[in-house]
């Protein structure tokens, strides 16, 4: 991001505006769920405005995403939603773990396609008794109870979609079925959010289009990542992990730096709301909204 030009710090005014929501995955194993724990405990005092869990490839996390969302609601004060795809299953599945969230007190859910359950990149049939994609999810839902609902959104557009176009539609059609907000696939150009977004807007859609943001862990594995999802990754930000692999404690820093110069550039440009993909580790996420100008008191006084 040469061009940035992002402020020093974000005050006042424009910091008790920011609103964060932060992405986990549930665990599977005893030791991943103190990792998530840990990381649940320390971002927790920065109120966000929900804490979303991810439904694995083929609803292959279904009783673990439940039940992380479960001791979420039992356990915090925060506000869960959960994820949700088509894949793999019948409507009557699905609608059964929707009726399921809705018992269990979870009023928000991320209604989702999902992935071929050989991951992103394959070629995806829906399952022939089933939703079909996101939008027919959407919809599902909504004539069984009224769930706050969120969606993705893809700046680059999604790897299926023949045309940006084509892509901005599916999302139309996602919010006339009831969603009213989407998060985007993560992206590391910010003027390729704002090229969408004005596109997003031209299309009628009004709902908050939330940057989705991922703190670089291990540059190799996040590039393999966005290659299979579409996002491009941009030479001076392999430049910036070059000659890194063997050093994690460099890398960290370098994550922390770069992800923190994107979001005071997003802030700079009038974003306000930010979506993180925590891959449950907290430490890059609570240093990035610390620079954000989040405090567990300012949060208490905002209130
Ligand atoms: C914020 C976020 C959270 C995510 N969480 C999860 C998760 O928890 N679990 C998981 O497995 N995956 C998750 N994903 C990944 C997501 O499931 C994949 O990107 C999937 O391939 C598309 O899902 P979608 O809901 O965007 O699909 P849709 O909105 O249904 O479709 C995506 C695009 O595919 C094309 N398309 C789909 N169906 C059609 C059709 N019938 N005709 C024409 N074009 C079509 C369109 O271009 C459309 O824009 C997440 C992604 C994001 C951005």
């Amino acid at each position: 991001m040469s061009h940035v030009r992002a402020s020093r710090f974000v005050a006042g005014e424009r910091r008790r505006r920011i609103r964060v929501s932060f992405e986990f995955f549930p665990p599977k194993s005893e030791d991943m769920e103190r990792t998530l724990w840990d990381s649940i405990s320390r971002l927790a005092p920065l109120a966000p405005n929900f804490v979303s869990v991810t439904y694995g490839a083929g609803g292959s996390t279904r009783e673990r995403t439940h039940a992380t969302v479960r001791r979420i609601l039992a356990e915090t004060a925060l506000t869960p939603a959960a994820h949700l795809t088509c894949v793999a299953a019948t409507r009557d599945d699905i609608d059964e773990v929707i009726r399921a969230y809705w018992d269990a007190g979870v009023r928000h859910i991320v209604a989702l396609r999902g992935d071929p359950p050989d991951g992103a990149g394959g070629r995806y049939a829906p399952h022939p008794g089933g939703y079909h994609h996101a939008a027919d999810l959407v919809a599902g839902i909504k004539r069984l109870a009224d769930f706050e609902i969120s969606v993705a959104a893809y700046p680059e557009k999604h790897p299926d979609s023949p045309s940006v176009e084509a892509d901005i539609d599916m999302l139309k059609a996602k919010v006339d079925a009831g969603a009213t907000r989407a998060m985007t696939q993560f992206f590391f150009e910010n003027t390729l959010y704002f090229r969408y977004l004005e596109r997003v807007r031209a299309r009628g859609i009004k709902i908050p289009i939330v940057p989705g943001i991922l703190p670089v862990q291990n540059f190799k594995q996040a590039k393999g990542f966005a290659t299979r999802c579409g996002t491009s990754v941009p030479d001076w930000l392999a430049e910036r992990f070059d000659g890194l692999d063997d050093d994690p404690a460099t890398r960290k820093l370098i994550a922390a730096a770069v992800a923190a110069e994107q979001v005071v550039d997003l802030v700079d440009q009038g974003v306000t709301d930010f979506h993180f993909y925590t891959m449950n580790r907290a430490d890059l996420v609570f240093a990035i909204c610390h620079l954000l100008g989040l405090r567990p008191d300012v949060k208490r006084e905002a209130a």
